[in-house]
């Protein structure tokens, strides 16, 4: 089995990027690879940061990895709170906070469109791929639901009828952007192992 670093500390994502890419290939925590350091984040897009995640980590073990970077793209906040989205409310990166700075700057607006979009960057021996998901769907005026991560509560999907975090991981990863930037990985790899 191919065993790639997933440069992140965040567990949530680990479990849902394990459970999109299946049993095809080990997927290895941060913590799990020994490594315990804040990874900055400092780029104005989702690719930057995610190129500047993978090369770090790539740097640190000399190992196949990859990063992801995800962004909530709001239309009426023009794209905010994007790239910012984990910050969006103070370095804290506090989810309750940041919902609250969107559900305020939203107010009642009509146009509640949104998609959250991720960027995967692999470095594969040693050179970059870039693989993207993108996820539409709306706000709520509040939340629903406490399962899931950072936005999960007042985002419904486009053909979904619940929040994220109303659903289990494998049906928001029906939906998921991040399943989507994972499906894409996932043949890649396929397509470079069979032919290796
Ligand atoms: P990052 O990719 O870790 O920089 O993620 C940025 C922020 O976007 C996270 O802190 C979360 O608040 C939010 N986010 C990323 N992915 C998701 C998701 O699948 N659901 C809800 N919020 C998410």
């Amino acid at each position: 089995m191919i065993r790639i670093v997933f440069a992140t500390n965040n567990a949530n994502k680990v479990t849902e990027m394990q459970a999109a890419i299946g049993g095809s290939l080990e997927v290895i925590s941060l913590k799990a690879a020994g490594i315990d350091i804040d990874i900055p984040e400092p780029h104005d897009t989702l690719e930057a940061n995610a190129s500047e995640k993978s090369r770090t980590i790539h740097r640190l073990t000399g190992e196949n990895c990859f990063s992801e970077d995800t962004g909530l793209e709001i239309d009426a906040l023009n794209g905010e709170p994007g790239v910012k989205s984990a910050r969006y409310a103070g370095e804290d990166k506090a989810f309750d906070k940041n919902i609250d700075k969107v559900l305020s700057k939203m107010g009642d607006t009509p146009d509640r469109s949104a998609r959250f979009r991720t960027v995967i960057s692999l470095i594969w021996k040693g050179e970059e791929h870039l693989f993207e998901g993108i996820c539409k769907g709306r706000i709520l005026a509040a939340r629903q639901g406490s399962g899931g991560f950072g936005y999960d509560p007042v985002f419904i999907p486009e053909g979904g009828d619940r929040s994220f975090a109303e659903m289990s991981i494998a049906e928001k990863n029906r939906f998921s952007h991040r399943r989507k930037a994972a499906d894409k990985l996932v043949l890649f790899l396929q397509n470079q192992t069979t032919t290796v």
